[in-house]
């Protein structure tokens, strides 16, 4: 199960994939137009985006320009225009993969999971641990001694952030860009108050950590207990 966004103008393909997709197991949100769809992606941010050339308020092609300017999501995109020319221009643009129209929903699970598995962030991907806490970036999932945690995808990307450099002091601004893909400014204090709701479920106190260690005017580490 992946999280996937489908930018899609067409009402009747749209719902179509929408109720596939799901039916497939995959947690699916939907935008009709591409500034839409450029907010959705940078809000919640997906593992996967679907996107439509055509769409009506800006070229397919020219959002996912502006998408891998602020973001590495893998990018499907889905073309009724079948000429290689056009095919080349949107993988030279950044697209992972693409895919015909028409095509079934079946066909294009397949193509999200194969680009999934290559982008490394599909459900092979060995889980990282640091102690006693094991996350999962495929499953997007993490649990705790065991225990599973329940998280927020923001929550989640935070600890797996902090878990890719776990043992490292990593700066509130690298986490505003890494995790809120803010590249300037943004507040220190947004990342305290995520931090602060993490660390209640990991059953922890800034004063007493077990996991997140505050080091005052750096950062925050990701360390397993003594
Ligand atoms: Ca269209």
């Amino acid at each position: 199960m992946a999280h996937l966004l489908l930018i899609e103008d067409d009402a009747a393909i749209r719902t179509t994939l929408l109720r596939a997709l799901r039916e497939r197991g995959h947690a699916v949100a939907a935008s009709h137009t591409a500034m839409d769809g450029l907010q959705t992606a940078l809000a919640e941010r997906p593992d996967l985006v679907v996107l439509d050339l055509g769409l009506p308020d800006l070229d397919g092609r020219e959002l996912l320009r502006m998408l891998r300017a602020v973001s590495a999501v893998p990018v499907i995109v889905a073309t009724a225009r079948d000429d290689e020319t056009e095919i080349v221009r949107v993988l030279d643009a950044g697209a992972d993969d693409y895919i015909v129209k028409p095509f079934t929903a079946a066909q294009l699970d397949a193509r999200v999971r194969a680009v999934l598995r290559r982008g490394g962030t599909g459900p092979g991907e060995a889980a990282l641990t640091v102690g006693g806490l094991r996350i999962d970036a495929g499953a997007r999932t993490a649990t705790l001694d065991g225990a599973s945690l329940d998280l927020t995808p923001r929550e989640f990307d935070l600890l797996h952030h902090l878990a890719t450099r776990a043992g490292q002091v990593v700066s509130k601004r690298e986490l505003l860009n890494e995790v809120w893909q803010i590249p300037y400014g943004g507040a220190d204090k947004t990342v305290d108050v995520h931090l602060s709701w993490l660390r209640r479920k990991l059953g922890e106190t800034a004063q007493e950590p077990r996991y997140l260690h505050t080091v005052r005017g750096v950062g925050v580490r990701l360390s397993g207990p003594a």
